[in-house]
């Protein structure tokens, strides 16, 4: 008896480790940052999995030092994940989760760390191009440098444009030349619309405004450029209607789970994501964790994603693969490989 448990266990390391081992179903993760272990505060920083309480401030009291406590402390989280401690362990520990769940990662950030995540795992990340006004006049990233840059074919996706922090909408005529790059060299844009942290102009935006939320700013910018590929990053949350408007009226339009696929109270993701799917827009939400220091967020979006009651097989699947495939264009041979 105890024989054949040996054998029984042996068989079972064998089928679970062999090299030949099938991968999972493959996962696109439109929505990852390779940042320093330090860049959301000293490392290792908590954030809740999600959080319970999004903000609470008695306002004598500095909410920058509140919101860092409240991390520090899991003050408003009953379940939150860890940043690992150092940029090795943090890229190292990302890139291990990702090979886990089979994920191919849309990774933006500083363009040389990007490269750093790049040459660590080539098959995985796909080269992004972080942006804001204030990352352009430092880094002299004009809309004539982009486009050389985006020639070299070294980055596929030009995202996170996060100018909603400056006070920016996408349809500010400030932004004009950018899109009408992207649009030229048919470069898909990840536009940030919805959520930063919570208080973020307490915290560092100054500029930042809550109807800046609104997916609605998007649309002078897609009628002026309607053979853009533009997605709506974090899916406009919490602008439930406007954001089924822009969808409904813009068909062109894509959105991503950034965020709020792990950090918000769970069962107001599952709303807003029932409601975003049972509107008839089930083909054009893709996966994106957002993923800034914490690597365990595309775990538990995935996860998250996978325990959804209200969604069917097929649902799952073209949340986490199918749309962006299409989104992306991917050929049927790098459809394949990613299997
Ligand atoms: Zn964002």
């Amino acid at each position: 008896m105890f024989r054949s448990t040996w054998i029984w266990l042996l068989l079972t390391l064998i089928t679970h480790f062999s090299p030949g081992q099938k991968r999972p179903l493959p996962v696109i993760d439109m929505h990852v940052h390779a940042l320093h272990a330090n860049d959301q505060g000293p490392a290792p920083i908590s954030v809740g999995a999600p959080f319970r309480d999004l903000g609470i401030n008695d306002p004598k009291d500095d909410f920058r030092k509140v919101f860092m406590n409240a991390l520090k402390t899991n003050a408003w989280s009953d379940q939150f994940i860890r940043s690992p401690s150092t940029d090795d362990s943090l890229r190292q520990m990302t890139i291990s989760i990702l090979n886990q769940y089979n994920v191919y990662a849309i990774t933006s950030g500083e363009m040389e760390t990007v490269r750093e995540w790049k040459k660590a795992s080539p098959n995985r990340i796909i080269n992004s191009i972080d942006w804001t006004f204030g990352l352009a006049k430092r880094n002299g990233l004009t809309p004539d440098s982009l486009e050389r840059l985006f020639k070299t074919g070294e980055f596929k996706v030009f995202g996170e444009v996060s100018i909603q922090y400056e006070g920016y909408t996408a349809s500010d005529s400030a932004f004009e030349p950018y899109l009408a790059m992207a649009e030229k060299l048919d470069i898909p844009v990840g536009i940030h619309v919805g959520c930063g942290p919570p208080g973020a102009p307490y915290i560092f935006a100054e500029n930042y405004r809550a109807r800046l939320h609104s997916p609605l700013h998007l649309e002078e910018a897609l009628l002026r450029h309607p053979k853009l590929r533009v997605y709506a990053m974090h899916a406009g949350w919490p602008m439930l209607d406007d954001m089924l408007a822009t969808l409904y009226t813009h068909p062109q339009l894509y959105v991503d789970l950034g965020a709020i696929c792990f950090m918000i109270p769970t069962k107001e993701f599952y709303y807003y994501l029932e409601r975003l799917v049972n509107a008839g827009f089930g083909k054009r939400i893709m996966f994106g964790s957002d993923n800034m220091v914490w690597p365990q967020a595309i775990e538990v979006g995935i996860q998250n994603i996978n325990k959804a009651t209200f969604l069917s097989e097929t649902q799952k699947r073209d949340i986490l693969f199918n749309n962006a495939a299409r989104f992306l264009r991917l050929t049927q041979k790098e459809i394949k490989d990613m299997h």
